[in-house]
């Protein structure tokens, strides 16, 4: 299959090829990226039992031992950085591809009679790395690696609060990607503009306007001198 450049518009490919079960599984891959440091088996249950299909209401754990899924958390979180950056994706796509072969995830592969290319159907995890492993697929398959972002809020030093570190992934449909993990980061985000940044210019434009009624020039309406105050750089 050829290389595909990142910025190739996802039109070329068929997006909509995305079962709502693939859906399912890359939402939870990035939900479970963008977890906290899980503290018990039941926060990385959380994550998966989060989709509502029979299959993924079951023990994810399955014994690992907890500083082990928190590292493959860590490896997701890698993943989706380098997956929304790098154009050099062989290492990552190796390691992807080194997880299918220890058997991470199932699929039953069909002939697709519309584009008569391979589909796998029903693509099911094993285990945590093997969501990794289909959610990280899933989105390279369906070209959709431009999607990924990291919410755009830069932290509030007021608030104690440091820039928010969560990816956020849109699927297609929504035409302007996401900035934002949450609308609670977006409402934050705006605080900070209002801070940030209006504020100065409300005061630079109060400064200009202080100026402009103590300026003896401009209270009397007449246009300022050309050049320097001798007017010696005036145009001829
Ligand atoms: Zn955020």
């Amino acid at each position: 299959m050829p290389v595909r450049p990142v910025d190739q518009p996802e039109g070329a490919r068929k997006v909509h090829d995305l079962s709502e079960q693939d859906r399912d599984i890359i939402g939870a891959f990035v939900r479970f990226a963008n977890a906290r440091p899980f503290k018990s088996e039941a926060e990385v249950n959380t994550v998966f039992w989060s989709i509502p299909r029979d299959w993924a209401h079951r023990n994810w754990v399955q014994g690992v031992e907890l500083v082990n899924i928190n590292l493959d958390r860590e490896t997701a979180r890698r993943w989706l950085g380098q997956m929304m950056t790098q154009r050099d994706l062989k290492p990552i796509i190796d390691e992807i591809n080194e997880r299918f072969a220890r058997g991470v995830a199932h699929a039953m592969p069909m002939l697709d009679a519309t584009s008569h290319r391979i589909r796998h159907q029903d693509s099911l995890p094993n285990g945590v790395e093997g969501w990794m492993a289909l959610g990280a697929m899933l989105i390279f398959n369906a070209g959709l690696r431009h999607r990924i972002e990291r919410c755009h809020y830069k932290g509030n030093s007021n608030f104690g609060e440091v820039k928010c570190q969560n990816f956020v992934f849109s699927f297609p449909e929504s035409r302007r990607p996401k900035l934002y993990c949450s609308d609670a980061h977006r409402r934050k985000q705006e605080v900070v503009r209002v801070g940030g940044y209006r504020q100065p210019k409300q005061r630079i434009r109060r400064k200009a306007a202080h100026r402009r009624e103590t300026s003896p020039h401009r209270s009397e309406r007449t246009p300022a001198p050309r050049g320097g105050e001798d007017g010696s750089r005036g145009s001829l």
